[in-house]
C-alpha cells in the first residue's frame, strides 16, 4: 500500500492527535489518507500532551493556526473545563474527543458514542430500540456509549464494572441526565453478573481488557441469550479474546476498528464539512493493524 506522504506548504492546514502515550494512535495514519483522498491540503499529527502540561498546551495551541485536533487517553475529560464551548453532547459525556480551534475559541466535540453507533448500524444488524445491554466499563468510552445507546432508544442498561462503586456512580449520576432511561450497575462477581445479564440483547465490552490479545473478562454465558450481539471496542487485534470466545458460542460479534474509524470520520466532517471517504480509512486502518 502506499505511504502517505503529503506534500507540506506555508498554506497546508494543520491538524493533531493529543495524547500520553500517543505513538501507538492509528488516527494519523486514517486521516491524512482521508485528507488526501478529499483532495484537501491539510495534514494530521500526533502530539504528546503529558496530563499535567495540558492546560499549558490548550492555550499555546489556540495561538497558532492549528485547526483543531483529536484527544485520546488520559486528556478527554480534562479537555471538558479547557474548552470556551462544549456541545450538548460532550457536556452530557463529560469528555472531549474532538476539538475545534477558530480564533481565540476552543469549542469541544465528543464523536465516540456516535462512531459507535454508526458502526453498530453499518455491520450489524442489530435494532437497540427497546432492547437492553450490558456495558462492561465505567470509563470515558463506556459513558460515551451510554448516552449514544439511550439516544438510540435503548430500554435498560447496566453497567457493570470492576470497581463496584465507580459503576453504581456512573449509574446514578447518568439517570438524572438521561430521563426515562432504566440503569443499574454489577460488580463483575458472576453471580451479580448473571443477574444483571438475563435478558440482554446488547453486551458492549468497553475496557482495555484485551488489548494486545491479553486478558477477558468471564462473562455469564449460560444465561446470555441466542443471538445476543457482542461487541468489544478494544480493536488492537481486531479479533480479541471476547470475540473469539463469542463466535465460538455461535453469538453475533462487533469489534472496534469500525468505532475508531466512525468517530475518526464525525472529526473529519467537524473539521472540514465534508465527508470523507470510510472505506479508504477502514482499510489503511486495518492494512496498518496487520502490519503491527
Ligand atoms: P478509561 O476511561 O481509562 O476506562 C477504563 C475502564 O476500564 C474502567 O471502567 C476500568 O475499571 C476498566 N478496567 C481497566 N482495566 C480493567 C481490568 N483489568 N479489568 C476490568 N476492568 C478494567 O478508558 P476509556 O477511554 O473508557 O477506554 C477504554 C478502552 O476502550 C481502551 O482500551 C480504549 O483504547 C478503547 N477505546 C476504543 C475506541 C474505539 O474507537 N474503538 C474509542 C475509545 C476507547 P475501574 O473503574 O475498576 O478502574
Amino acid at each position: 500500500m502506499k505511504k502517505v506522504q503529503p506534500q507540506l506548504s506555508g498554506k497546508t492546514a494543520v491538524y493533531a492527535v493529543l495524547g500520553d502515550p500517543v505513538e501507538h494512535s492509528l488516527s494519523p495514519v486514517f486521516q491524512n489518507e482521508a485528507f488526501r483522498a478529499a483532495g484537501i491540503d491539510a495534514c494530521y499529527v500526533p502530539m504528546r500532551v503529558a496530563a499535567k502540561d495540558l492546560s499549558a498546551a490548550i492555550t499555546g495551541l489556540s495561538h497558532t493556526s492549528l485547526k483543531g485536533f483529536n484527544a485520546t487517553v488520559p486528556l478527554k475529560e480534562a479537555l471538558v473545563p479547557l474548552c470556551t464551548k462544549l456541545t450538548d453532547e460532550a457536556r452530557l459525556i463529560g469528555a472531549v474527543n474532538t476539538v475545534e480551534l477558530d480564533g481565540g475559541k476552543i469549542v469541544g466535540h465528543n464523536t465516540d458514542g456516535r462512531g459507535f453507533l454508526e458502526s453498530l448500524k453499518e455491520e450489524t444488524k442489530f435494532q437497540p430500540r427497546g432492547k437492553k445491554a450490558c456495558v462492561v466499563g465505567s470509563g470515558g468510552a463506556a459513558r460515551a456509549i451510554i448516552c449514544a445507546l439511550t439516544k438510540a432508544g435503548v430500554r435498560e442498561i447496566v453497567i457493570c464494572n470492576r470497581t463496584p462503586a465507580k459503576g453504581k456512580q456512573l449509574a446514578s449520576d447518568l439517570a438524572h441526565k438521561l430521563h426515562g432511561m432504566k440503569l443499574g450497575s454489577s460488580s463483575l462477581r458472576m453471580g451479580e453478573l448473571s443477574r444483571a445479564f438475563e435478558g440482554v440483547s446488547l453486551v458492549v465490552q468497553a475496557t482495555p481488557v484485551g488489548l494486545e490479545g491479553r486478558g477477558l473478562i468471564p462473562l455469564p454465558w449460560g444465561v446470555i441469550p441466542k443471538g445476543t450481539l457482542v461487541a468489544d471496542i478494544v480493536y488492537q487485534p481486531q479479533l480479541t479474546p471476547l470475540l473469539s470466545e463469542a463466535k465460538r458460542r455461535g453469538l453475533p460479534t462487533l469489534g472496534g476498528v469500525g468505532m475508531l474509524v466512525h468517530q475518526g470520520a464525525l472529526s473529519f466532517e467537524i473539521w472540514t464539512g465534508k465527508k470523507p471517504d470510510l472505506k479508504r480509512m477502514r482499510q489503511v486502518v486495518e492494512h496498518a493493524l496487520a502490519n503491527s
